[in-house]
C-alpha cells in the first residue's frame, strides 16, 4: 500500500487547533481568567422556535408507521430544491431547474468534494487570505495553486490571475476580509472564466449578511455565469444549522459538469438527513424567517460595534457590513501572532491570526461578529487599556 503523499504536503496543524492550544497554555497558567472569544467562526444564537418545531415534527414522523421514510432523493427533496430556487434565485432574476440544485450536509463537504469533478494537472486559483478549505483540499488532490494577494493596497479585491487559472475559487462577502464584490468587480472574473474556458467556484455561505444594496447575492446574477460558475450555499451561518448540516449547490447543465456531479452524488452520498431538509424548508416560512432576520441583524450590530470601536482607537478595520468578520490591521507593524499574543495576555481576549488564512493575512487578525456581546464590549474596552 502507498499512501496518498500529497498528504505530507499540508500544513502539520490546523489553526485552529494552534489557536486553542495557546489559549489552554494560558489559562493553565492563569486559572483564575475567563477568556473573551472574538475568534468564534462558528453561530452562537438558538434556532429560531419555528425550525426547532419543524424539526421535532419530521422526527415524529419517522416515528409513526404511516408517515415513517426511508432513503431520500439523493439530489435532496423536490419540494426543498424548489422553494431555494424560488426564494433565494427568482427574486433576483435567475432561472435555475430543480435538478441544477444539489442540497448536501453543508458547505464544508461540498468544496472539498467537487475537486473530484478535476484532473489532477488544472492549476488552480485561491484567493489569500482564504478559509482553509480550498487550498487543503487542493493540496490532497496534488494541484499546482496560485494565490492571489487581497491586502490594503488593493482594497482586498483580487487581481486577475497572471498565469492561466483553470479552477478559480472565489468567496464573497468574504471569510476572512469580510469585503463584498460590486457586479462590475464579479463581471471581471465571470468574463476571465469564459474567455479562459476556466471554472469558479463560488462560496455564498455569507449571502445572507449581505445589507448594501446592489451587491450580487449570487454569482449567477451576471451575465454568462452559468457556464462557467459552480454556486456553494449553506444554511450554516444564515440559519445557525451548523450542527443541524445542511447547504445546497448549484452546478447548472450549461457548466456540462452536471451530470457528473449528479453521478458522484448518487455514487458517493445517500442524502442529507430528512430532518435536517425539513429544518431547511422551515427557513423560509414567515416565523422562521423573522427568527432568522433577528439573529443576523444582531450579528451585523455586534460587527458595527466592533468596527466602530477599532475605527475610534485608531486602527484599521475593513469588512463587518455584509458580513459577521472584521479584518484589523495589527498595530505598530506586529506581525499576526504577535497581536494575537498581546491581546491574549494582556486583554484575555481571542481572535484569529490573519496569518493563519494565507501568507497575505500576515500582520493583519480576524474578529468575529458570532462573538458575545457582553464579551465584545468588554474586550474592546480592555483593548482600548492596552
Ligand atoms: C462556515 C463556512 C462554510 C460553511 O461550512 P458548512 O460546512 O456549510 O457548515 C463555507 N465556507 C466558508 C467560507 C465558511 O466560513
Amino acid at each position: 500500500m502507498n499512501i496518498n503523499s500529497n498528504y505530507q504536503q499540508l500544513k502539520a496543524q490546523y489553526l485552529f487547533k494552534c489557536i486553542s492550544d495557546r489559549a489552554e497554555a494560558y489559562l493553565a497558567s492563569h486559572p483564575d481568567q475567563r477568556l473573551l472569544r472574538m475568534g468564534v467562526g462558528d453561530v452562537t444564537r438558538p434556532l429560531p422556535h419555528a425550525i426547532v418545531e419543524a424539526m421535532q415534527q419530521a422526527a415524529g414522523e419517522l416515528g409513526n408507521p404511516d408517515t415513517f421514510r426511508g432513503y431520500g432523493p439523493e439530489e435532496g427533496y423536490e419540494w426543498l430544491r424548489q422553494c431555494i430556487i424560488d426564494n433565494e434565485y427568482t427574486p433576483h432574476g435567475i432561472t435555475l431547474d430543480t435538478d441544477e440544485v444539489f442540497i448536501g450536509e453543508g458547505a464544508g463537504s461540498d468544496l472539498g468534494n467537487l475537486s473530484e469533478l478535476f484532473a489532477s494537472d488544472n492549476r488552480v486559483a485561491i484567493l489569500d487570505p482564504t478559509y482553509p478549505a480550498y487550498t487543503d483540499s487542493n493540496i490532497m488532490a496534488g494541484r499546482a495553486i496560485t494565490f492571489l494577494p487581497c491586502v490594503a493596497e488593493n482594497d482586498f479585491v483580487p487581481e486577475l490571475p497572471k498565469q492561466k487559472a483553470d479552477i478559480i475559487y472565489l468567496c464573497f462577502p468574504n471569510n476572512p476580509t469580510g469585503i463584498v464584490l460590486t457586479h462590475e468587480q464579479l463581471r471581471r472574473w465571470v468574463d476571465y472564466a469564459r474567455q479562459n474556458r476556466s471554472i469558479i467556484i463560488f462560496d455564498a455561505a455569507y449571502e445572507s449578511f449581505i445589507r448594501q444594496p446592489g451587491i450580487p447575492h449570487s454569482i449567477y446574477e451576471i451575465e454568462g455565469a452559468t457556464e462557467v460558475a459552480i454556486e456553494v450555499r449553506s444554511f450554516s451561518k444564515s440559519a445557525g444549522f451548523t450542527a443541524v448540516r445542511c447547504g445546497y449547490t448549484v452546478v447548472p447543465k450549461a457548466t456540462g459538469l452536471q451530470a457528473m456531479w449528479l453521478r458522484r452524488q448518487c455514487t458517493k452520498y445517500n442524502g442529507t438527513s430528512y430532518v435536517a431538509q425539513r429544518a431547511a424548508m422551515a427557513t423560509y416560512t414567515p416565523e422562521g424567517r423573522a427568527g432568522i432576520r433577528a439573529n443576523l441583524d444582531f450579528y451585523l450590530g455586534t460587527a458595527r460595534l466592533i468596527k466602530d470601536r477599532l475605527h475610534e482607537m485608531g486602527y484599521q478595520a475593513y469588512g463587518g457590513e455584509n458580513a459577521p468578520y472584521i479584518w484589523c490591521r495589527a498595530p505598530y507593524g506586529w506581525d499576526s501572532w504577535t497581536f494575537f499574543d498581546h491581546l491574549l495576555r494582556e486583554c484575555q481576549t481571542l481572535c484569529t491570526p490573519g496569518a493563519g488564512f494565507g501568507p497575505s493575512g500576515e500582520g493583519y487578525v480576524r474578529f468575529s461578529a458570532f462573538s458575545r456581546r457582553e464579551d465584545c464590549e468588554l474586550a474592546l474596552e480592555r483593548i482600548k487599556q492596552h
